[in-house]
């Protein structure tokens, strides 16, 4: 049975020509660009021309990437680099309810060190509330975090506005841009960002490999990752120069596929999913903004239903999707991005969160819209159908699944 992937927003499929220039990378290019011989020169090439590409997705110049092992360890880069770079002790940090962990983590171990983090809310359609963010701004703010694109529910943030007001006050603007750079257009000289995340393996590139947009005339970083001279020092050790040439043609594809209009494809997958199921299954609700939102995200809440059910029954009819509830830690909480929205406990707990990918065909979305319906109506039913039977009977033991 094929399986029909819609969990694009926890990684993606790696694209042929990426593939296709890991391999033989791998094979053909083992210099490390370190070195002064001719191998190690040619593997150099090789990252000078991707640092290149990678710029030009986002509208930056090379000089202002940072490669680095994923998007954690960019949104690691930018936060600990920021504020042990330039800070002191009792420094001021601003991020929000619904980053991801990624984010959230390190400010703990901010915090953890006499750093001061403030963590916006949101409202109940997923959105930052710009008054309260200027608000918050002092003389000791150091640097405001706020994500782009959130990962669950798709909904953007006004990264414009954001970053105006982060610059009126003369404080460094990081964006976790990792959900919308391959989505959506991002240019960086449009933007009032300072520093923007992205990672290769959720516009289909490898894993293991992701940039840090740091603007020119930034402060210099506290380097988390310190070792040789590699980045100019922002980030130490030996390239995975296979990885980033993969990271270089995923964003050449992304390029591709913006400039062609292509993301309007996916849009349009994601909504004629949506009516085939609005049609099919009654008590659906849909969560975030419906106007401010990545063209491939839905979270859909299914009255009645489990979302950790739901979501093992999908699997076993061949869709892959996530849940809402998803709890990174594994604690059992339910996901905090839809508890700062205010969402109840119980629609949280049904929530799925359907995520398109390029690849994704029509036909693929009219026959994930059917199983679905056909699902949801089973584990409503209850024992009325033998499928559903077996699903009640075995009580689903398991941590949540995680949300990436
Ligand atoms: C996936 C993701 C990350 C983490 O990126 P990795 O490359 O998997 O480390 C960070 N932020 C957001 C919004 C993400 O979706």
């Amino acid at each position: 049975m094929d399986k029909i992937y819609l969990d694009h927003n926890a990684t993606t499929p790696v694209a042929p020509e990426v593939l296709h220039i890991v391999t033989s990378v791998l094979q053909d290019q083992m210099g490390n660009p370190s070195s002064v011989h001719s191998m190690g020169r040619s593997a150099r090439v090789l990252i000078d021309e991707a640092r290149e590409q990678v710029a030009s997705l986002i509208g930056a110049s090379p000089s202002e990437i940072v490669f680095t092992s994923g998007g954690t360890e960019a949104n690691n880069l930018a936060l600990l680099g920021v504020a042990l770079g330039m800070g002191k002790s009792g420094g001021h940090i601003v991020t929000s309810q619904v980053e991801h962990p990624s984010v959230l983590n390190p400010c703990k171990q901010l915090e953890s060190l006499g750093f001061v983090v403030d963590r916006l809310k949101v409202d109940k359609l997923g959105r930052i509330d710009l008054q309260a963010l200027e608000n918050c701004l002092t003389e000791a703010t150091l640097l405001v975090s706020l994500q782009h694109a959130n990962s669950e529910t798709g909904v953007l943030q006004d990264i414009v506005k954001i970053g105006e007001i982060a610059r009126k006050k003369k404080v460094l603007f990081h964006t976790d841009a990792i959900q919308s750079v391959g989505k959506i257009p991002v240019r960086v000289q449009d933007l009032p960002v300072d520093m923007l995340s992205i990672s290769a393996h959720k516009l289909n590139g490898p894993k293991g490999v992701g940039a840090l947009y740091l603007r020119k005339g930034s402060p210099d970083l506290f380097s988390p990752v310190c070792g040789g001279s590699q980045e100019k020092k922002r980030r130490g050790g030996t390239e995975n120069v296979a990885g980033i040439a993969g990271f270089s043609k995923a964003c050449e594809l992304a390029q591709k596929h913006i400039v062609s209009q292509k993301s309007s494809g996916l849009s349009s997958l994601r909504d004629h999913f949506y009516q085939l199921v609005s049609n099919l299954i009654s008590g659906m609700e849909i969560f975030g903004d419906l106007e401010n939102r990545l063209p491939n995200t839905l979270d859909l809440g299914f009255e009645g239903v489990e979302g950790d059910t739901l979501l093992i029954s999908l699997d076993m009819a061949g869709v892959a999707v996530s849940t809402g509830s998803a709890c990174s830690s594994g604690s059992g909480l339910p996901s905090p991005v839809l508890t700062a929205m205010g969402i109840p406990f119980d629609k949280i707990n049904s929530s799925i969160r359907f995520s398109f990918g390029w690849s994704n065909t029509t036909a693929e979305i009219e026959k994930a819209a059917k199983i679905l319906a056909q699902t949801v109506s089973l584990n409503r039913t209850g024992t009325a159908m033998e499928g559903s039977k077996k699903i009640n009977e075995t009580p689903l033991k398991f941590n949540r699944y995680k949300i990436y």
